[in-house]
């Protein structure tokens, strides 16, 4: 096992990464900002380095500063987190080249899902639908006006190097199409230096629903159900369920054993997961997320694995510690995401933390990285905290979220509390009967 990790990250994953190290018994090396110097989990760690000024690229994003805080600690394992350099390719190569075993999947791997039409392609050959659209990247709007004509409009166009919601435009007709094809490069241009987009069929009334994976270096592949992320603005997430309130058991056994029969046949190595959209019992590949995520604590919940402990312990050679029949899914887990955002427009509310009380008793998991007093910096993630919570069932979940949301006390900054607050009210949600568009939808009325 490793002796000493780097992590790669900050807030609340960075603190949950070090959680699992602490009670495996590996020490922690945090990096960090200028500004992050007071951040719980630099607080937390053995030992921490100022890797740069506050902007991301200068610090989080800046590679060469990460790889000579790992060699003057003498670290020899980096965990990357979620977002930043979690998903680059390189960063994992060069980690790989200074002797310092990057936990997460090799860097073909990884590359080859990060270019959103070759992992389309590839999943597709491996035996996972994929939604249709075109071959590969769009390069004029007369190839597009051509595309859709096949395909049918509404469509969507997604860059190619896309992530967090960003460069995706719609156009539900011919006329709409110039506009959004030039809109869609334009946005992946500024947010991933690359303007190649490709184009898929606009799903009218899709759910969001993803299956979490974990591989070892033996062949062993296991999947650990599935989430529900339906509910999104802005593209992204904002409340995750497991188990989906739309999937029967026939149907959550069908997609797992595709999903697992791909990934054996890739030989991939890690934690991953496969995001779908599900529309009239069809499942459609979206894209594969090769990190942990975010929302991967809802799966925690409902089968009790600690992935990151069981991720970091794959990244040290073992074996995975259970097979396909030790997994039962136990009960209900959502997750609220509790973003510095303000609950009607989702603009960004940075600032002190004047008063705080997190809420607990059974059932209520609380992962966060903030205390009174903090100071959130505008340069980051809007997460302030996930309030997760398990339940026998569905029902007792909900009533359970609605109980630890009324507890929570955040004042000096306005939060997404206050929305989740009238989901667990909302008798639609109640009913699990949403889609992605739902709550765009439904938010003026809430
Ligand atoms: P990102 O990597 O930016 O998160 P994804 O491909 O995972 O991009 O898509 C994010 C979200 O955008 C999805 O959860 C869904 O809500 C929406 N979306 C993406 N593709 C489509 C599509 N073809 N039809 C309808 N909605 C889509």
């Amino acid at each position: 096992m490793f002796k000493k990790i780097l992590i790669a990250n900050r807030g609340d994953i960075a603190v949950r990464v070090l959680r699992a190290c602490k009670e495996i018994g590996i020490s922690t090396v945090a990096v960090h900002s200028e500004i992050d110097s007071n951040l719980m989990n630099v607080l937390l760690a053995d030992e921490s380095v100022c890797i740069g000024p506050n902007r991301a690229m200068d610090s989080y994003l800046n590679i060469s500063a990460i790889l000579s805080a790992a060699e003057l600690t003498r670290v020899d394992a980096l965990h990357p987190g979620v977002g930043f350099l979690s998903e680059n390719s390189k960063f994992a190569k060069i980690v790989g080249e200074h002797n310092v075993k990057f936990i997460g999947p090799s860097p073909e791997h990884i590359s080859m899902m990060g270019d959103k039409i070759i992992a389309k392609k590839t999943i597709f050959e491996f035996g996972i639908p994929i939604i249709p659209g075109s071959k590969g990247e769009v390069i004029s709007v007369q190839q597009s006006i051509e595309i859709a004509k096949d395909i049918g409009y509404p469509v969507i166009f997604k860059a190619t190097n896309g992530g967090g919601g960003k460069g995706m435009k719609i156009a539900n007709n011919e006329d709409e199409i110039a506009n959004a094809f030039s809109m869609a490069k334009g946005e992946a241009k500024t947010n991933f230096n690359d303007d190649n987009v490709y184009m898929e069929k606009y799903l009218a009334n899709p759910r969001h629903i993803e299956i979490q994976i974990i591989a070892d270096n033996y062949g062993n592949v296991v999947y650990l159900g599935e989430r529900d992320c339906s509910i999104q603005r802005n593209h992204q997430k904002l409340l995750e369920e497991s188990p989906s309130p739309a999937l029967s058991k026939k149907d959550r056994e069908k997609i797992g054993k595709i999903v697992v029969n791909a990934i054996s046949k890739m030989g991939y190595v890690g934690v991953g997961t496969i995001e779908f959209l599900y529309e009239n019992n069809e499942f459609f590949f979206m894209e594969m997320n090769t990190r942990i995520q975010v929302e991967h604590s809802v799966t925690e919940m409902v089968t009790g694995i600690d992935i990151v402990k069981e991720q970091i312990r794959i990244a040290a050679g073992e074996k995975l510690s259970f097979s396909q029949s030790d997994v039962k899914i136990n009960g209900h887990a959502i997750e609220f995401r509790i973003n510095a955002e303000d609950p009607q427009t989702f603009i960004p509310t940075p600032g002190m933390i004047t008063e705080l009380y997190f809420p607990g008793g059974i059932g209520v998991r609380i992962d966060s990285h903030v205390y009174r007093g903090y100071k959130i910096p505008q340069y980051y993630d809007s997460l302030v905290a996930k309030l997760i919570v398990h339940g026998k069932d569905r029902e007792e979940c909900l009533a359970r979220g609605e109980r630890a949301l009324s507890e929570i006390v955040i004042e000096g900054i306005s939060t997404t509390t206050e929305l989740h607050k009238k989901l667990v009210q909302n008798k639609e949600v109640i009913n699990g009967d949403y889609n992605i568009h739902w709550l765009e939808r439904n938010l003026k009325n809430l």
